[in-house]
């Protein structure tokens, strides 16, 4: 898996070309076919999972060390754009999985890190993230799930609201509350497993998007986890968390950049064949133009990305200069800005037909929403950027 380029002067590599165009033809021939009526049906794209598993590629990002695929940021963004291209709810698991393991990655013990990071690698199971709750979106240290100590044993009680992924995942890095005078400082991470006693679900949500995604609350319940399912010292999990997210916020640009790609994909080969006036409507000077807006957005949106890449790579190989933060948000708030337009305006090329579930341009539509809000709105973006500008 690619992982030797040069960080400072970043391209992607010859290696993450070919890596895309591996992910690209199994993405088309087994992701694709099902992307329609997984959504239609709102069920988890259990095809997706198994292909994604049989290639090592639903967790790229674990170090080989613990058995996984070692895959730079890059070809982490490369995985997750190309499946996205097709279903943004099946980009997802490799999304999810980094979102929901970096916490362990950056923080944990040895020991964690060789108990969960292998069986994540494996394909055994999937790891959830779960900062928000009910009362505690934006505002997330607000949060009130509590930890409690008991001898050898934390005690979890609380609600964790818009879980993705949850109950179908294994493994959930959980931020509590171990010292509610410390606001965000009194906030500790701990791993849950889904066979923990005290362990629910709630129903899953009804979204406009991102169908094949389970979203659902997470409810724990007097969960009692040994002491060393802490991730990282007590108190430090909302730093944690927040790093965790100058990282992940990337992987929901790719995921803006792939829906967006695939929207723009349909729309060009669709004008080439639909005439009117005599003429195929791509011939329009109309036309053009917004296809030339479509695309220029999309470069400058998959280079922001892949400058952000280049930096988390850096940062997670301690060289790198502290502007992850700043570019880790821009590059999620621009390319998913991008994918809105972008999309929107492929479901106008199509006029009629892009209105329609006969064509897959009102999902991308749909699914292209969600990168707007999750990770952090694209307001809460624009506070995160102008606290940190470069
Ligand atoms: C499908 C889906 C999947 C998700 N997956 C996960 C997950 O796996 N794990 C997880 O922990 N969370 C997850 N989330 C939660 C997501 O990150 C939150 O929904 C998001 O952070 C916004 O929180 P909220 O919904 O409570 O909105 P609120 O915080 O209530 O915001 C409402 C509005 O007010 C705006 N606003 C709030 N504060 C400010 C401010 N200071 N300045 C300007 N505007 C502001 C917001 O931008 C928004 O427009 C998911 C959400 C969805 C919908």
């Amino acid at each position: 898996m690619a992982g030797s380029t040069d960080f400072d002067l970043y391209r992607p590599s010859e290696e993450h070309e070919m890596l895309r165009e591996a992910v690209r033809a199994l993405a088309e021939a087994k992701i694709a076919p099902f992307a329609a009526e997984v959504d239609e049906r709102a069920r988890f794209p259990q095809e997706a999972l198994e292909a994604l598993v049989a290639n090592d590629l639903h967790a790229v990002h674990v170090p080989e060390v613990y058995g996984g695929a070692g895959a730079d940021a890059l070809a982490t963004v490369v995985v997750i754009e190309e499946v996205a291209r097709v279903c943004a709810s099946s980009s997802l698991i490799p999304a999810v999985n980094k979102l929901g393991s970096l916490p362990v990655m950056l923080s944990g013990s040895e020991e964690l890190k060789r108990r969960y990071l292998g069986p994540l690698a494996r394909g055994e199971g999937l790891f959830s993230y779960c900062l928000s709750e009910p009362e505690a979106g934006s505002d997330a240290a607000g949060m009130r799930t509590r930890a409690v100590r008991d001898g050898d044993f934390w005690v979890l009680d609380g609600v964790k609201r818009w879980i993705t992924n949850a109950g179908v995942s294994e493994y959930y890095t959980v931020m509590a509350v171990t010292d509610p005078d410390k606001r965000s400082k009194g906030i500790s991470a701990f791993v849950v497993e889904k066979s923990d006693e005290g362990v629910s679900f709630g129903a899953p949500e009804r979204k406009l998007g991102i169908k094949g995604s389970p979203t659902r609350e997470v409810y724990l319940d007097g969960v009692r986890i040994p002491a060393d399912r802490m991730i990282g010292a007590e108190g430090t999990g909302f730093a944690t968390a927040m790093r965790t997210l100058d990282h992940t916020r990337i992987t929901i640009a790719a995921q803006a950049l792939g829906i967006a790609q695939g929207a723009l994909d349909y729309a060009k080969g669709y004008v080439r064949e639909r005439k009117q006036f005599g003429k195929p409507v791509g011939d329009f000077q109309g036309v053009q133009f917004m296809l030339a807006d479509m695309g220029m957005k999309l470069e400058a949106a998959r280079q922001l990305t892949y400058a952000a890449a280049a930096r988390s790579e850096r940062v997670s190989r301690g060289s790198g200069k502290e502007d992850l933060t700043f570019f880790g948000a821009a590059a999620k708030c621009f390319a998913s800005d991008a994918a809105m337009e972008i999309t929107t305006d492929a479901v106008q090329l199509l006029g009629g037909y892009g209105y329609t579930r006969d064509y897959p341009l009102e999902r991308m539509m749909r699914d292209a929403k969600i990168t707007q809000i999750y990770e952090g709105t694209n307001q809460v973006q624009r506070i995160v950027m102008a606290r940190n500008l470069p």
